[in-house]
């Protein structure tokens, strides 16, 4: 069932008509630009998944969003297109960052970047914990569109860099497993991370399980003149 965090039905922009499921979606009616359409052809990707085609349309009209969807549901796609078609029309400096819990996940989803972003010559770069400090920060001083990283290691930059990069220009921030990492865990890094990101900015948060402190953050009152995230429950 597709609804709004205020219980309203979605409205055009976020999903079209509230009852009918979204089967018919295409990647093109969802609102995904040619090149990006041609980059999914690439990976043989013909049809939106459902959480995609819930999603797209609201993280294109620069809506927050709650993707709430199982494992291997494409929800790695369901951020990275709105991510690269904005980027397309306004690169600079870092763009996005995108958080997840584990190297392996970061890894994932750069890769996935890398094929569809290709034809942007998008540059990402992987920050995560375990890998030669001085390499990350040599690319993080290129200035990558999109940063994928995990909570530590990209704090460790944060706090020990020469201020030659920051994140204040991030303009869209993702929490990947986003039951994950609001937990106890990540809760400094993710404090520390809040304070130095811009507060204009486009947030997503997909996840296997609608957690209470997700359904908290779904449930908070926006900031002025913010809409209420988008919420999709699978
Ligand atoms: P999740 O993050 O929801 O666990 P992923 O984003 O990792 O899932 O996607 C799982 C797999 O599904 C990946 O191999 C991805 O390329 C593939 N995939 C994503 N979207 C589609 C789609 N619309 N059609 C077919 N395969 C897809
Ligand atoms: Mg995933």
């Amino acid at each position: 069932a597709r609804t709004q965090a205020d219980g309203s039905k979605p409205d055009a922009a976020a999903g079209g008509s509230s009852s009918t499921p979204k089967a018919k979606a295409t990647f093109s009616s969802l609102g995904v630009s040619q090149p990006l359409q041609t980059a999914l052809s690439s990976m043989s990707i013909k049809l939106p998944t459902e959480i995609q085609a819930a999603c797209l349309p609201p993280l294109l009209a620069g809506r927050d969003c709650i993707g709430n969807a199982k494992t291997g549901s494409g929800k790695t796609i369901a951020f990275a297109l709105p991510i690269l078609q904005r980027l397309s029309v306004d690169p600079y400096g870092i763009f996005a960052l995108v958080l997840t819990p584990t190297r392996e996940l970061a890894f994932q989803i750069a890769e996935q970047f890398a094929v569809l972003g290709g034809v942007f010559s998008v540059r990402t770069a992987v920050i995560v914990g375990g890998m030669d400090m001085i390499a990350q920060a040599i690319e993080l001083e290129n200035r990558p569109h999109v940063v994928v990283a995990t909570p530590g290691r990209i704090v460790d930059h944060l706090r020990t860099g020469n201020g030659s990069w920051d994140l204040s220009r991030v303009k869209f921030l993702v929490l990947d497993e986003a039951d994950r990492l609001l937990t106890p865990t990540f809760s400094p890094e993710l404090s520390y991370l809040f304070d130095v990101l811009p507060k204009e900015r486009q947030t997503c948060l997909f996840t296997a399980t609608l957690t209470p402190s997700i359904e908290a953050l779904a449930a908070a009152p926006p900031r002025p003149g913010k809409q209420k995230p988008f919420i999709h429950r699978m």
